[in-house]
């Protein structure tokens, strides 16, 4: 459903040329290591293919998503020669679907390597996967006894090329924290038993913790869409979202009067108040005392959050919108990072439940066509062991 902006309730604005900017920012504190996309739950709610189209074209040649159904849809948007990498594991019967979008399995248990080693023997030819291993988070990936089966046995691995020996981590974002350097040297343990391949620890958090945790490939995702990857300092992002809301109805009330659901606000004096098209339904969340702002005039929250709207209290801003207008809930004045701390979540929760609702629009606030990326695809730095 899209109307269009003059009538939309809510308008997402999604800024494509920073999510280039916040890419190459990143890709410049890494050197040499390849920088790829995560861009699974629709590249956080901001749209898989509009994000990983420019990715594609500033350069990134290796993307993430979760499920293969997101694998398939960007293989659909992207076309070409594109890695894809699917992180949540391969459903028995989804082979084939790997193999006609070209989608790179990541396997995380002896199961699943053995499907695809049978695969790749009944397909009668080498198959790409990526090997999972858990270094010490316990979400996702083969253990530490899993990974000295396949050491004891690389016939496990027939048929198999491994293009990525990956593991994530469970605390990057509190750099002091010593699970990191633990994770660290269990990655580096646990890699070194198996045959040489590329390797990838870091997630955006990851990228600022050194370059002990980049080899070969990062996997940044929320600090593409302008999250802060480093919590404890400035965020050194450029932000990509701007959520605005429109007037729908002004009122001045007289002191006394009950505000919306369950009169959790009265007016203390006489008021005037807005009524905004936006509401939890959109994702918003219900619980975060925030304000909304008009050019730069801070309106605070009257009341609980609807479904489908919010008030307003105008009284007291200088200037104030009129019926019709824009407001701003997510802009310079109050960052994603900012809602989400008032919600007591983070800010991917609140990216990612931003609702389908909205009126979304995309530019691009700096060209991002220009010299294709010089750095070489990690694949061809790095030595690749096939084995047969
Ligand atoms: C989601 C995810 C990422 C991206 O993490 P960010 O913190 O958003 O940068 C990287 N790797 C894996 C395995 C993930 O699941």
């Amino acid at each position: 459903m899209t109307v269009s902006l003059e009538r939309a309730g809510a308008v997402l604005t999604v800024d494509l040329g920073a999510i280039v900017s916040n890419w190459r920012l990143l890709r410049a504190k890494l050197g040499n290591t390849a920088c790829a996309a995560v861009v699974k739950a629709d590249a956080y709610g901001l749209g898989a293919a509009e994000v990983a189209g420019v990715l594609a074209e500033a350069g990134v040649r290796s993307f993430f998503v979760a499920h293969p159904g997101e694998g398939i849809a960007l293989r659909g948007a992207l076309g070409g020669d594109a890695r894809i990498f699917v992180l949540n594991g391969t459903p028995a019967g989804t082979e084939v679907d790997f193999a006609a979008a070209d989608l790179v399995p990541v396997i995380n248990s002896l199961a699943e390597l053995s499907a695809w080693r049978k695969h790749a023997a009944a397909a009668g030819r080498p198959i790409d996967v990526a090997l999972q291993l858990d270094s010490g988070m316990s979400r996702l990936g083969l253990p530490s006894r899993d990974v000295a089966a396949i050491a004891d046995d690389w016939t496990r691995l027939e048929g198999l090329r491994i293009k990525l020996v990956m593991s994530h981590l469970a605390c990057a974002d509190e750099p002091r924290h010593p699970a990191n350097e633990a994770q660290l040297r269990e990655f580096n343990r646990l890699r070194a038993m198996l045959p040489p391949a590329p390797a990838s620890l870091a997630n955006s958090s990851g990228i600022f913790l050194g370059r002990s945790f980049h080899f070969d490939l990062a996997r940044p995702g929320a600090a593409l869409y302008g999250i802060n990857p480093t919590p404890s300092a400035e965020n050194p992002m450029r932000p990509v979202v701007r959520l605005s809301a429109r007037v729908i109805q002004i009122r001045d009330v007289p002191t006394g009067t009950g505000i919306g659901y369950g009169h959790a606000a009265s007016a203390g004096r006489a008021s005037r108040l807005a009524t905004i098209s936006i509401g939890y339904a959109d994702g918003w969340p219900r619980n975060a005392p925030a304000h909304a702002f008009f050019r730069g005039s801070r309106l605070p929250f009257a009341g609980r959050v609807s479904m489908d709207s919010i008030v307003l209290d105008l009284t007291d801003c200088a200037i104030q919108p009129r019926e019709g207008e824009l407001v701003d809930l997510i802009c310079e004045e109050q960052s994603i990072d900012d809602v989400a701390e008032a919600a007591g979540t983070i800010g991917y929760e609140i990216l990612t439940r931003l609702g389908r609702r909205f009126h979304r629009r995309y530019v691009h606030a700096e060209p991002v066509i220009e010299q294709p990326d010089r750095a070489p695809p990690y694949d061809r730095m790095m030595p690749t062991v096939a084995i047969q």
